[in-house]
């Protein structure tokens, strides 16, 4: 009987155990992870679970008893400490070794240490696992003063949080606007105009450059000589790929592991899906690493039915979501090379969408609080990333369907 295993029981590692079980492989599973918690879904750890509004019981995969029901082997709290291709064996912290027949890397990513002194005192967070939003939400019941340093998706959904927690937020974000990487300059204005509009008081090309307390943090300093008063301090600078396993097994790496588009590392029984893994996705045509929830629900189930030797071709547009106060948006596509950004409707109203153009191709789509549009928005991507042009005027047309733009 063959053994498939998965290094990572996250959202990744969790759906592809459950495809490997749906496409019927009958050999052995095995699903390790490091953290104690059965396979959850990281979002609600920023929004409703932090807000209190979603019960812990909704944030995980499965239901307990799934894993033993489908004959998936769950080993929790164990971490995996080498991968060795050649014996095909995988080496734990517990001193066991775990033979497979193919592997799956679905190891995510971790949270980047800010690189300031005074980092390390009481106070100051992380958010990326379970028992982190347990403790930020404990934090914002005391309604202090909360410093959030990063003006990411990790930086903005905690202020939102905070600021709903009756706190008094400050966030430091070192770029001109909020999220300047992954939307350019136009987008970010809008999300800390939201902030404002709140009481977040948002502090734009500043930068943390030191925490100062007693033991727990009570001050952040800024590169512009402020002193900002902090009960608490929020990091979310980032996070790095966890592929240490794939580089020393010898896989390439570069930013992330390196997949082909079926997921497949450089060794031929080794596939990678999820955050981890920097993956060549053919409608793009490039490699790209998408660390977002979309991402892990299919890149796993894709990995999953190559390592059962189905043709898998893992194309998909990128996709990531998400809910600050009253905005909710989805965002579809890629900005990479665009030269214009065009609203169908209007931004200062939150209820529009934007679409990054090249040449009046439509590269990426972002809906603000319009909904039931983002499979137009992806098929309009698809068309654009393989050179099919749209007319800007009839895109940016409230009374045109999206759907008549598409070519035909
Ligand atoms: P992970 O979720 O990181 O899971 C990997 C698992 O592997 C971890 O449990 C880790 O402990 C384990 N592991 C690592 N190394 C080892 C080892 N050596 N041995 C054993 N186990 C190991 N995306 C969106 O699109 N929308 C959102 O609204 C959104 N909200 C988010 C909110 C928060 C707070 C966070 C942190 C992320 C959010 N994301 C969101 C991103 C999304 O959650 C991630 O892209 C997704 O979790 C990636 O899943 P994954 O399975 O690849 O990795
Ligand atoms: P992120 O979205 O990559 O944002 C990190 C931000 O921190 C960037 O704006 C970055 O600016 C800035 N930064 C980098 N170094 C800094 C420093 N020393 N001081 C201050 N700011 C600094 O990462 P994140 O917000 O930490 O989120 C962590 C992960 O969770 C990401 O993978 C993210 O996609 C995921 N997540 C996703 C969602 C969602 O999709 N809704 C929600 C929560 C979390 P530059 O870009 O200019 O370097």
């Amino acid at each position: 009987m063959s053994t498939y295993a998965i290094v990572g029981a996250g959202l990744a590692g969790a759906k592809a155990a459950q495809t490997l079980r749906e496409e019927g492989f009958t050999g052995e599973i095995v699903l390790i992870g490091a953290e104690q918690e059965r396979p959850y879904e990281r979002p609600p750890l920023s929004k409703g679970y932090l807000q209190g509004t979603t019960e812990v019981a909704k944030v995980y995969v499965h239901e307990p008893d799934w894993y033993a029901e489908h004959d998936v082997r769950l080993l929790l709290g164990v971490a995996v400490t080498a991968v060795d291709p050649a014996a095909h064996e995988l080496h734990l912290a517990t001193g066991q070794r775990q033979p497979y027949d193919k592997l799956l890397l679905a190891t995510g990513a971790t949270p980047r240490p800010l690189p300031v002194e005074g980092a390390d005192l009481e106070g100051v967070h992380y958010l990326r696992t379970l028992a982190d939003s347990q403790a930020l939400r404990a934090a914002f019941a005391h309604q202090g003063n909360v410093v959030v340093i990063g003006g990411g998706w990790i930086g903005l959904e905690t202020a939102a949080a905070a600021r709903q927690a009756g706190c008094a937020v400050t966030i430091v974000v070192p770029s001109p606007t909020p999220l300047y990487r992954t939307f350019g300059p136009e987008i970010g204005e809008i999300f800390a105009a939201l902030h404002r509009r709140h009481g977040v008081e948002v502090l734009l090309g500043v930068s943390a450059a030191r925490l100062d307390g007693d033991g727990h943090v009570r001050t952040v300093v800024t590169s512009d000589g402020r002193s900002l008063p902090a009960d608490d301090v929020v990091v979310g600078i980032g996070v790095a790929p966890n592929h240490e396993l794939a580089r020393s097994a010898g896989l390439e790496v570069a930013d992330g592991i390196v997949v082909d588009a079926s997921l497949r590392t450089s060794h031929p029984d080794i596939y990678a899906a999820g955050d981890v893994a920097e993956a060549m996705n053919p409608l793009l045509g490039r490699r790209v690493r998408v660390e977002h929830w979309a991402n892990a629900l299919n890149g796993g189930p894709a990995a999953a039915r190559a390592m059962l030797g189905q043709d898998v071709v893992y194309d998909r547009v990128p996709y990531f979501f998400t809910d600050q106060f009253e905005l909710g948006m989805e965002f579809s596509g890629d900005i990479a090379g665009h030269d214009r950004v065009v609203y169908r409707g209007s931004a200062e109203s939150l209820e529009f969408i934007a679409f990054w153009l090249r040449e009046d191709r439509v590269l990426a789509g972002m809906n603000v609080n319009v909904w039931d549009v983002t499979g137009d928005i992806q098929a309009l991507v698809q068309a654009g990333q393989r050179g099919a042009a749209v007319d800007p005027a009839r895109l940016v047309d409230p009374g045109v369907p999206l759907g008549d733009l598409l070519p035909r």
